[in-house]
């Protein structure tokens, strides 16, 4: 009776360890970018070996698998080099803001003085650049690789790149989740590559816990509604990577 009793308690033990291992819990704070990585121990600093920018961070089971992939690539003389990893909320709002205010030019226009009014302008900046708390870079799970144009995926050195992450970047959990041929969302992305172990969790706890009155706290936030931010752009995704 008593042994029974021992059995059940530490299968309840192993249960509900395993339990908390696979049901990682994400914060909205985490989910949208409001993080500081130097002082979160889930987050790294990113080496000078994969990237020219000074830190800049990943999640550590992203930046792993990276560096598997790093060093695959390296022996096909495929040199990756990151350009972009993570960026919080505040990154996003001076990026998105810097257009909404006609700081910078979009499309070969400044937007502050469109008279389209604000859902043309939120819909023509994020032909380029993700709302702030939209964004997957939020996370730690996604890279800019090399180039931050599609033309340079297309010849030469950057065509070898392409096509080498097309064939194994998947070996390494490493997924291109804005591809052409989408419905909806960003355009294409030949650069931008998400860690879907990680990321795929991260967009299932985003699906239950951010709602459209979440985006809050920048100038343009309340075009978040009209232009289906999650449904278009969040979910608006490769099938492949989800
Ligand atoms: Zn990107």
């Amino acid at each position: 009776m008593i042994k029974t009793k021992y059995f059940w308690i530490i299968l309840s033990v192993l249960l509900l360890s395993f339990v908390a291992i696979n049901e990682l819990h994400f914060t909205k704070n985490e989910l949208m970018g409001k993080v500081t990585p130097i002082k979160d121990s889930h987050f790294v600093k990113i080496s000078k070996k994969y990237t020219n920018k000074s830190n800049i961070y990943l999640r550590k089971e992203a930046y792993k698998a990276f560096i598997k992939m790093y060093d695959a690539a390296e022996n096909d003389d495929i040199n990756l080099n990151i350009i972009s990893a993570f960026r919080s909320f505040n990154h996003q709002k001076y990026i998105w803001e810097r257009k909404w205010n006609g700081k910078v030019k979009v499309d070969g226009e400044y937007l502050n003085n469109t008279i389209k009014g604000d859902l043309f302008k939120a819909n023509k900046i994020l032909l380029y650049s993700s709302m702030p708390g939209s964004s997957r870079h939020h996370w730690g799970t996604d890279i800019d690789l090399n180039n931050l144009e599609n033309k340079y995926f297309e010849t030469g050195k950057g065509k070898k790149i392409y096509q080498w992450l097309t064939t194994h970047a998947a070996e390494y959990g490493y997924c291109q989740v804005y591809t052409s041929n989408r419905k909806f969302g960003y355009q294409e992305e030949k650069w931008h590559w998400s860690y879907i172990p990680l990321a795929k969790k991260m967009l299932n706890e985003y699906q239950k816990q951010i709602k459209i009155s979440d985006f809050k706290g920048f100038a343009g936030s309340d075009q978040a509604s009209d232009v289906k931010i999650i449904q278009h752009y969040v979910l608006g995704i490769n099938e492949k990577c989800k």
